[in-house]
This record gives C-alpha cells, structure tokens and sequence, in this order.
C-alpha cells in the first residue's frame, strides 16, 4: 500500500539538501548531487535527501526534475533512481522470484528463528517505523508488523505477495540509493541480503540504512562471514549425505541451489564486516552466531526427504496429460495441511536451540544489531 505515512517519509533517491555540516554541505542545485558519494559518507551522517512532492498519481523532485510513479493499483510507489546504481542480483528477475515459490503463510523453521531474532535484537516499538530492506514478496514485513510496529519494505523488484500490497507500505527502490528521509525508520533490517552485494554495495547498503535509521536508530541484519566453527563441519557432512540422497532423487536439491546460485559473499570475516561498518559510521553492538545443527537434520536432511515424498506420491496419483512438454523445473509441493503446520511450529521451537546453545560459538553465518558510532544515546 502507499500510505500518508509513507509519503512524508519518501525522498528523491539521488539527491541530497544542500544543507549539511562543515564537509558535506553543498551550494543548493542538483550539480552538487553528482558529489553523492563522498556527502552521504560525511561522519556527520550526511545531508538529508530532497523530499519529493506529490502531484496527482505521481511525485516528482526539485532538485533533479525526476518523476516517480505512485502505483496505487499494485500497491508500491516506485522510486528506483533514474539510472541504474550497479549490477542487479537475479532476484530482480521475475522467473526466478516464481521458482523460488514464496506463500504469503507466516514463516516457520528456519526463516522464523531469523525472525524472531530480529524481533529479540530490533524490539521495533507499537506504532515504529520499521524498515525491511530487501523486502522480496513483502512475506517477513507482514510478520514484522504483527506487534502494531508500522512496518514498510523496499527492493528492486516489485514482485510483492497481494496481502503484503494490501497491509503493508512498499517501495520500489534499490538499496543503495535509498529513497527516504532521514530517520525516517527509527529501525531496520535485512535478513539475506548483505551475501548478494560486493563490498562497495555492503557499504552503500549501510551507508544508507544509517542515515534511514537516523542518530538514535537501530540496524540488524542477517547475513554470512566467510568464516565457519568446528561445529560446521557437522553440517556439512549433513550437505554431502543430502547431495548424495539428492543425487538419488531422494531430495529436491534444486530449490536451496537456486537460492544460493546468486551469493557474491564479500564478507571475509567479522573483523572485516566491522571494518565495512566504520567505514559506513556504523559499529557492531550485538552479534550472536547462527551454527545450524538441528537445522541441518531436521530442515535440510529429514523435511526435505519428506517434502520430496510427498511430491511423488502428489505426482504419481495425478493423471498425466498426454503429449505435454518437459516438467515444469521445480514442481511444487502440495499446500501442507493442519497437522503438517502444526508440526512445523513444534520443529521451530526445536530449531531455536541452535541459536540457544550455539549462539556463542564464533562462525560465518551472524544475527548482527549495529549503530550509528558515537551516537549510542541519542
Ligand atoms: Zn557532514
Ligand atoms: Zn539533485
Ligand atoms: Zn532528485
């Protein structure tokens, strides 16, 4: 949807108010915008960006003259910058986003720990703004609202669930080049994004997402080192046993490829990622490690071996229709019923202890909480 909340929150994504401090400020007109990426880095936490007005069904910019639409009907405002910032990931393809095969159900299992995780770490308040960077179909901002917290999502593709167009505020924009004011979202997240951009847009990224979350916000985020524990090699005896099972067709290992086929992983370390958030003014507050050794067993080894069964038993029961081309490349499993959701509840409770008792145990995959440096109390 696109809210009157919304609304007084957006900005044009390429250009910032001349007013700033000592460094970052700029004599007024858009000439000065072409200095973008040196203001918005100013340790100050840069210039606002030039609030856009609304003309009927579309807002346009003072500053540079741009034109967003406001697509009411679809649910999101667009507000992409006019010119592409870099290389797009594969989830701005729409093929791949219907592959993936995302429902609009509350997440269970692992992406649940994830959200609870950061419902634990954000605490976004009732009636906060609360930012999902990298929002995808919108499925985790429909959740992040459930506590009265204002939720809205931003990402390059507009492929949004219809309860997600309908509930929450969406945006289409790219992250780097955030079309926000300042402080304009006291909090937010991003789970699973970080991985897919090189190390000048995990920059960018922060860059901007310090200066939406304003001096006293809050950023977390969810994503991996390239680092892993003793603990890791655990799982990946689980991978190779579900490879092999794979190979066999036992499993369905098409999915989870697909989701990692687009991972840039710039990230070497936590010492770099700490590094990475200097270098956008932001500091690491919190971190807890994701070691996923329940998860390997019970989501990545059994309830594949499950899913995969019940897709033969779906597809041998289904009469086929004569002279029909190849399979489709990811069949679908059918919809779980009641007790197959009611199962999945109990195993998330049991995936938790992974975060429980191995939360402490340094290794790649981190739930991290960050801050704007020097501006802990603001
Ligand atoms: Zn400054
Ligand atoms: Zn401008
Ligand atoms: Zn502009």
């Amino acid at each position: 949807m696109i809210s009157a909340a919304l609304l007084e929150r957006v900005a044009c994504p390429v250009c910032l108010e001349s007013a700033g401090c000592a460094q970052c400020s700029s004599p007024a007109g858009h000439a000065a915008c072409g200095d973008y990426a040196r203001r918005v880095r100013c340790a100050c936490g840069g210039p606002d960006k030039v609030r856009l007005r609304a003309h009927g069904e579309s807002l346009s910019c003072s500053c540079c003259g741009g034109a967003y639409a406001l697509r009411r009907a679809e649910g999101y405002a667009d507000l992409a910058p006019p010119r592409p910032v870099g290389d797009l990931t594969q989830y701005a393809d729409h093929e791949f986003q219907e592959r993936l095969g995302t429902t609009d159900a509350e997440p269970v299992l692992s992406a649940r720990v994830k959200a609870d995780m950061m419902r634990r770490m954000l605490a976004p308040g009732a009636g906060q703004a609360v930012l999902d960077l990298g929002c995808g179909a919108g499925k985790l901002a429909l959740y992040a609202g459930r506590d009265g917290a204002l939720a809205a999502g931003v990402d390059v593709a507009p492929f949004f669930l219809a309860r997600a167009a309908a509930a929450v505020d969406l945006v289409r924009g790219d992250l780097r080049r955030l079309p926000f004011r300042k402080g304009a979202f006291p909090r937010a997240y991003s789970l699973d994004v970080l991985e897919h951009l090189d190390e000048a847009g995990v920059v960018d990224v922060l860059v901007e997402a310090r200066r939406a979350v304003g001096p006293g916000g809050r950023l977390f985020v969810y994503t991996h080192a390239m680092e892993s524990s003793t603990l890791a090699r655990f799982q990946r005896a689980v991978n190779r046993l579900a490879r092999r099972l794979g190979r066999a067709g036992f499993i369905d290992h098409e999915r989870e490829a697909l989701r990692k086929s687009d991972h840039v992983n710039a990230i070497r370390s936590h010492e770099h990622f700490e590094t990475l958030c200097a270098a956008a003014g932001l500091e690491v507050a919190e971190r807890r490690y994701y070691n996923v050794v329940v998860k390997a067993v019970v989501e990545d080894l059994g309830l594949r071996l499950y899913e995969q069964a019940r897709r033969r038993r779906a597809r041998s029961g289904r009469a086929r229709s004569p002279g029909s081309g190849a399979p489709p490349p990811v069949p679908a499993a059918p919809p779980p019923g009641r007790l197959a959701r009611a199962a999945a509840r109990g195993l998330t409770w049991l995936l938790k202890l992974d975060v429980v008792l191995f939360g402490g145990i340094r290794t790649g995959p981190f739930f991290g909480l960050l801050r704007p440096r020097g501006g802990a109390g603001a």
